[in-house]
């Protein structure tokens, strides 16, 4: 059996270039799939990431957040990291109930200093370091704060 057997010839959807894809279904269904399914070729598939990108830090930016610096494939996906963490913090932020007026001040006054310190986070790979952080680690940054914050 050689590569060629699994080899099909697809056409990009975007700029219609003709590429080679490996399948390895039966040869029926790898048909199927080589015509169905939407493929796009690598060129494209580069720039589709670098609009994406380039869109996150626009929207970023205008929320306060300062520009990225490190190669562009760390931006990249710094700035989709980025974009997760920013949604997290704004579900906790959601989620949260509190007792009184005052406790509500705190936390409110601890979710700005906390979005400050990350919108001076302009370092690609702080962003890439930190993509593990959950809801739970921002949670107990956010009390961390609220705590200084009362005294
Ligand atoms: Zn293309």
């Amino acid at each position: 059996m050689t590569d060629d057997m699994n080899t099909y010839e697809v056409s990009c959807r975007t700029c219609r270039t003709k590429f080679k894809v490996q399948l390895f279904d039966s040869h029926e269904k790898n048909l199927f799939v080589a015509d169905k399914k939407d493929w796009y070729c690598d060129q494209c598939k580069k720039e589709y990431f670098k609009k994406q990108t380039s869109q996150l830090s626009k929207t970023h930016k205008d929320i306060g957040f300062s520009e990225l610096e490190g190669t562009e494939k760390m931006i990249s996906w710094a700035e989709t990291i980025r974009a997760e963490l920013i949604n997290k913090v704004n579900y906790l932020k959601q989620n949260l109930t509190f007792a009184t007026e005052s406790d509500k001040n705190t936390s409110d006054r601890a979710f700005e200093e906390f979005f400050s310190r990350w919108q001076a986070e302009k370092n690609a790979k702080w962003w890439i370091d930190n993509r593990k952080m959950t809801v739970r680690d921002i949670s107990k940054q956010i009390a961390e704060i609220s705590e200084e914050l009362r005294k």
